[in-house]
């Protein structure tokens, strides 16, 4: 699959180019993170090759194994899966940001490691389910001001932003509540200088959606799929 990639990695950029145009956004603010996991270092390097820097793995060993094969500074890898506390020290030595911080304790652990190893000003993101379903991932909204403040009394953690995962709809459209749910919170809480002189990131939108998200103000977008092709 290797040889499609620069073609569909300029797709993605096009579709992300043309929903930024209908909402009179500059493409330039939207990131795009590929979603390189169950794919191998091979891939990924095509997909450098192809223009794209920002890779996003959901496996903390999976990311560790490729971004040192691949082995490239200009490369920024994304933890985008849920984070054991067993694996955060792993996580935080060969991932850049970590988008799903989910708990105080995490928070904690993440700061004291970071302080043990020298990070400074580590860039994380709180994760929050808005789905209240099955595969719940994230703070829930009751939680939220609690994983807030616990990260912002961390030292060595950055806030950069707010991810989610929203259920999965058929139709992009029955999404949309939910970005706009997301993009409320980050909002509120920029409102507060929860996130300094930074914007407030907000990762929403994967293959299927990343266009309504982006409409709704995503700043992030985390795209497999439309880029890699199908996962095995
Ligand atoms: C796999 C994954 C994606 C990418 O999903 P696609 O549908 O393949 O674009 C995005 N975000 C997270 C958290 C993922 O685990």
């Amino acid at each position: 699959m290797v040889s499609g990639i620069a073609q569909s990695l300029g797709s993605v950029r096009e579709r992300i180019a043309a929903a930024c145009s209908k909402v009179s956004r500059d493409p330039d603010d939207v990131t795009l993170v590929a979603v390189s996991k169950t794919h191998p270092a091979e891939t990924v390097r095509a997909a450098i090759a192809a223009g794209a820097t920002v890779f996003g793995e959901n496996k903390v060993q999976e990311g560790v194994t490729k971004s040192e094969e691949i082995d490239d500074p200009d490369c920024e890898w994304h933890l985008i899966g849920h984070l054991q506390s067993n694996k955060a020290r792993k996580a935080l030595q060969s991932f850049d940001v970590i988008q799903t911080v989910d708990s105080v304790k995490l928070a904690k652990r993440l700061d004291r490691i970071a302080e043990d190893i020298g990070k400074k000003a580590y860039s994380v993101f709180v994760q929050i389910d808005l789905g209240q379903e099955v595969t719940k991932s994230g703070v829930a909204e009751n939680e939220l001001e609690d994983v807030i403040t616990a990260v912002l009394d961390c030292g060595n953690l950055q806030l950069d932003g707010l991810m989610t995962i929203p259920p999965y709809f058929e139709d992009s459209e029955d999404v949309r509540p939910y970005f706009q749910k997301l993009a409320a919170i980050r909002d509120r809480l920029r409102d507060r200088g929860v996130f300094g002189d930074r914007k407030g990131e907000l990762s929403m939108g994967m293959s299927h959606d990343f266009e309504v998200a982006i409409e709704e103000g995503s700043t992030i977008v985390r795209v497999g799929t439309a880029i890699f092709g199908a996962r095995e």
